[in-house]
């Protein structure tokens, strides 16, 4: 026998659909809230309307590794409903979603009951549970609560209910990348897929050649933790300016004017590494899960909400 729950989950990014998925096929009731207006958070996509036709850049994650056999099973199920496909070029285990990097969180989404465009400000305790503060949060109260957001945004949220958990979470310092997408009518005069490890170019990559791509040629540039940390406040017009230079440079190309140019400044891109896999307090029924517990890659991600909604079962079992 098992207490069964209803639980808010904040985040619906990979993190906070694989708790879900964990939790709800324990009987849970879960509903997860996410400020932003769609699915993707951290492996997100950008979609933008040409005359050459639609352009889509994955802005944040690029492709990502399977090694844990239990989330191989997950990329498995992505992979047969067309949601994920290998990108070889980049390594024999590389895999991305298909036909863009946020299809696998869609996916998984549309098993929940997500809800998008509510920004969570503060989680207060009340006497028979807990409630959501931010506009358009809803007045239930929920028996326990899951914080599945970055580092420096769970501490926000931590520090005035869970002191140590919040120290843990602002002891894990993520990195920034600004992220410079272009897009050109005709392909490039290169050979070059990918780019890696100049001290500006962190990674860059013809987006257009992965799996199940259409349209024009687009391409994804990310500048490296260093250089991003340095020009973190300059402006969008400015890093642009820099970053398709050093772009030029790296492929040996002249770039002819893109059908689109644009920056997207992650401030919190890659995690720290906490050093656990997920936190959680049966006593006050409030969990917290991300990829920086376990490192900045989407199958930690994965591992960590796991993790979470495995401690979260083990204590309502314990509880009756
Ligand atoms: C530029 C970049 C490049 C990367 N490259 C790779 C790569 O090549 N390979 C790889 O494996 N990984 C890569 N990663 C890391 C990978 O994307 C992450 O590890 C993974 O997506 C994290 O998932 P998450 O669920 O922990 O967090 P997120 O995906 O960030 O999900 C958190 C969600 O919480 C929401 N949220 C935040 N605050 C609130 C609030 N107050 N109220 C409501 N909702 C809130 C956000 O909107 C978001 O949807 C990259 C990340 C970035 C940014």
């Amino acid at each position: 026998m098992f207490k069964h729950m209803n639980i808010a989950i904040i985040g619906a990014g990979l993190s906070g659909l694989a708790c879900a998925d964990r939790l709800q096929m324990q009987g849970h009731r879960v509903q997860l809230f996410d400020k932003a207006r769609g699915a993707g958070g951290r492996m997100s996509t950008r979609r933008i309307s040409t005359e050459w036709g639609e352009v889509s850049f994955d802005h944040g994650a690029q492709y990502f590794t399977v090694r844990d056999a239990n989330f191989k099973t997950v990329v498995d199920q992505w992979q047969s409903s067309g949601a994920a496909a290998p990108w070889p070029v980049v390594g024999p285990d590389a895999w991305v979603g298909t036909p863009s990097m946020s299809a696998p969180i869609k996916w998984m989404a549309t098993r929940h009951d997500v809800t998008w465009s509510i920004r969570v400000e503060a989680i207060q305790r009340q006497d028979n549970g807990w409630v959501l503060r931010g506009e358009g949060a809803p007045h239930t109260c929920f028996d326990a609560v899951v914080i599945a957001v970055p580092a420096e945004q769970a501490a926000a949220l931590l520090t005035p209910i869970q002191n140590d958990f919040a120290t843990l979470a602002k002891a894990t310092v993520s990195s920034p990348c600004w992220t410079l997408m272009l897009s050109f009518a005709s392909p490039l005069q290169t050979r070059t897929i990918t780019l890696r490890d100049d001290a500006i170019i962190g990674w860059a990559a013809c987006n257009s050649d992965k799996p199940a791509r259409t349209g024009p040629q687009s391409w994804v540039i990310q500048a490296s933790a260093a250089w991003s940390e340095k020009h973190l406040e300059d402006s969008p017009d400015a890093v642009q300016a820099m970053l398709m230079q050093r772009f030029a440079e790296c492929l040996a190309v002249e770039l002819p004017v893109p059908l689109i140019a644009a920056t997207h400044r992650w401030r919190y891109a890659l995690s720290g590494n906490a050093g656990c896999s997920a936190l959680y307090s049966p006593g006050s029924q409030l969990g917290v899960c991300g990829d920086w517990f376990l490192g900045p890659r989407v199958e930690c991600a994965w591992l960590s909400g796991q993790a979470l909604g495995m401690m979260i079962g083990a204590s309502a079992g314990k509880h009756l």
